[in-house]
């Protein structure tokens, strides 16, 4: 018999999985609380496909990102285009390491670069700086795609309220259903492991065709990085970005939904003097138009860990989301939950037919 399965939420991972699960046979349902898809965190971001060299720090993200680069290539690769120019620099006062061991971290990863000249792109106070093969995210294609793929097993404007778990089935606002994944970012409920919600602030900007993609590393920098948008870029800062810590997501969307012109204003300043130190002439090239809001889940922990991860309680499978090139750890963890009450349930079926068979009398 086909399982049945509720996907609750429409950003990058409800829809990969979605799509993912459909694929393999099984039946499946999509809600998302908003009337298009990737609306929250999937459609407000700096669209970077990462390849892991964002993570000096963190072993474990930069694999998962160079292994999910390749196979977000093969699966979706018209939804992300390249980058003419894409420069990661290691300024050499700032960064919490140095140029050479920034290199070996990637080049013992596994990640091919091409080193250029320390004041590439306008650059000054750089230690070193690369060219990499980073993709841009295009999403109103990828919204387009994953409408057109999940057809009627999309169920947009809906919120999802109750979802309870009887067992040997889950109830999904009364319906059933054989699995639950909440793909929500712990949006609808606070994910089994230490986390916390951080409202953000990234700022677009116009600017020529063609500018690069500039990202300054490792610690508390900034980047400015193109969009699906030929003319427009998003400009993103370590310590300015973030705009506070909340326990829940309700609080953090209140923080969001409070942002004022003021503050934002605030920001701008901020975020320009900070990109400036390292390209002077950034406000002659890029003309700012307007902020980005959104909510990030992360988890607790000084280290700089932003991998995937899914918890299993009982048939409700809850996702821990990395960043969107990591899509593909989630939908296998999935699947191998899925298949692992099959095992179980062939077990059950074995050991009727032990003890059908030890009862018999001979
Ligand atoms: C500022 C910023 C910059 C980032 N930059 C990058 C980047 O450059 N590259 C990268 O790979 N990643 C980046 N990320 C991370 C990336 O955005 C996330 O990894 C990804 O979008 C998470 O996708 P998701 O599907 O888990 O969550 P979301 O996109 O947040 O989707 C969750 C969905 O669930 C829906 N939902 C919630 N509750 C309910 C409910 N009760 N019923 C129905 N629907 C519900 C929401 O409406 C939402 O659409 C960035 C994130 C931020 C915030």
């Amino acid at each position: 018999m086909t399982s049945k399965i509720a996907i609750i939420g429409g950003g990058w991972y409800g829809c990969h999985v979605a799509t993912s699960l459909a694929a393999l046979g099984f039946e499946v349902r999509l809600f998302e609380q908003h009337n298009r898809l990737l609306h929250e965190a999937s459609g407000n971001n700096q669209f970077r496909l990462h390849l892991g060299f964002h993570y000096a720090r963190h072993h474990g993200t930069r694999i998962q990102s160079r292994d999910g680069y390749s196979r977000f290539m093969e699966r979706y690769s018209g939804l992300s285009r390249e980058i003419a120019e894409n420069i990661y620099a290691v300024p050499h006062e700032d960064s919490l390491i140095d140029w050479q061991t920034y290199k070996l971290v990637m080049t013992s990863t596994g990640l091919n670069y091409r080193e250029v000249s320390p004041t590439a792109a306008g650059l000054t106070r750089m230690d070193g700086v690369m060219m990499v093969d980073e993709r841009v995210l295009l999403i109103e294609r990828s919204r387009n795609y994953f409408k057109a793929l999940l057809g009627d097993s999309l169920s947009l404007g809906t919120r999802v309220d109750s979802v309870m778990d009887h067992g040997t089935y889950v109830e999904v606002d009364g319906e059933k259903y054989d699995f639950v994944v909440d793909a929500t970012w712990g949006h609808h409920k606070k994910l089994p492991i230490k986390t916390f919600y951080e409202p953000t602030l990234l700022l677009y900007y116009e600017g020529d065709v063609n500018l690069p993609a500039i990202t300054m590393v490792d610690g508390p920098l900034c980047s400015v990085y193109p969009t699906e948008d030929p003319n427009i870029y998003t400009l993103s800062s370590v310590p300015h970005t973030p705009l506070g810590t909340c326990e829940t997501a309700q609080e953090a969307r209140q923080r969001r939904d409070e942002v004022n012109g003021e503050l934002v204003r605030a920001k701008v300043d901020l975020m320009e003097t900070q990109v400036s130190k390292y390209l002077p002439d950034f406000k002659s090239r890029y003309k700012f138009m307007g902020p980005q809001l959104a909510i990030k889940t992360k988890p607790v922990g000084a280290f700089d860990d932003r991998s995937c991860g899914v918890y299993r309680d009982g048939r409700i499978f809850n996702v821990m989301s990395g960043k969107i090139d990591t899509i593909f750890v989630a939908s296998e963890r999935i699947i191998s939950f899925i298949q692992s009450f099959s095992t179980q349930q062939a077990e059950d079926d074995f050991s009727t037919l032990k003890q059908n068979i030890l009862s018999l009398k001979v």
